[in-house]
């Protein structure tokens, strides 16, 4: 499956798996131009400790400790932020002054939320493309219901029926299943008739250990998503 999908969507699961290798909630977002080169790249940090400069990371679990650390520098990666999604990332990771973003399309692996469908708007990115669907916080319907806040609507395709869609959801159920993992329950409620398959299959990869020792690598990603489909094709309900 790996190297049948379009190079976009390598890169935006590489980002999704590298968030779930991190810790944080597995969202990746790829923005590229219209002759399909990569512009940038993006993944949910909400449960990052550190990172690179200029992305959005953490969240006020480690807002002490990172006070502590004395981290306010010009430059330092922006902490203390629910506002650490894949979108916005991706977004954050452009140069405004460099890159028409309303010929740019950004391929997201999950369902926008409130937040980054506004964002999308705001900033103008001309399409977007989203694999799978998020049956409790997406708002994709955003995107088209307010057209003043935009001179040409942004064109919106997904979510996807498809082995990558069912893939993703599946990854995000492993995640959402992790014991004590907090604020699970009303994320996986609407799943459980939304994606019964993806929940079947997270509950089992996360039982086999079958993930945990990948890197968050291109090959980890590619690796993690054939273990994902091979469990899938074992969930069959
Ligand atoms: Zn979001």
């Amino acid at each position: 499956m790996w190297k049948s999908l379009w190079p976009m969507w390598r890169t935006a699961f590489e980002e999704a798996w590298a968030a779930f290798v991190a810790g944080s909630i597995p969202h990746g977002a790829a923005i590229f131009d219209c002759e399909g080169s990569l512009i940038s790249r993006g993944r949910n940090r909400k449960y990052q400790r550190r990172t690179q400069p200029g992305v959005l990371f953490g969240n006020k679990r480690h807002a002490a400790e990172r006070r502590h650390e004395g981290m306010k520098a010009v430059g330092a990666p922006i902490f203390h932020s629910k506002l650490a999604h894949a979108e916005m990332n991706a977004i954050m990771a452009v140069d405004p002054a460099a890159v028409d973003l309303a010929s740019c399309t950004m391929y997201a692996t999950t369902e926008p939320c409130d937040q980054c469908a506004a964002a999308l708007l705001a900033t103008r990115v001309g399409a977007l493309h989203y694999a799978s669907p998020d049956p409790r916080g997406g708002r994709a319907d955003l995107l088209l219901a307010n057209p003043r806040l935009r001179r040409t609507p942004i064109v919106v395709i997904g979510p996807h029926d498809d082995d990558l869609s069912l893939a993703l959801m599946t990854l995000r159920a492993t995640y959402w299943i992790w014991p004590d993992r907090a604020g699970a329950d009303p994320v996986l409620q609407p799943w459980k008739t939304a994606a019964p398959q993806a929940i079947a299959a997270g509950e089992r990869l996360l039982h086999s250990g079958d993930l945990a020792a990948l890197p968050p690598t291109p090959k980890g990603a590619a690796k993690a998503l054939a273990i994902i489909q091979r469990c899938l094709e074992e969930c069959v309900l």
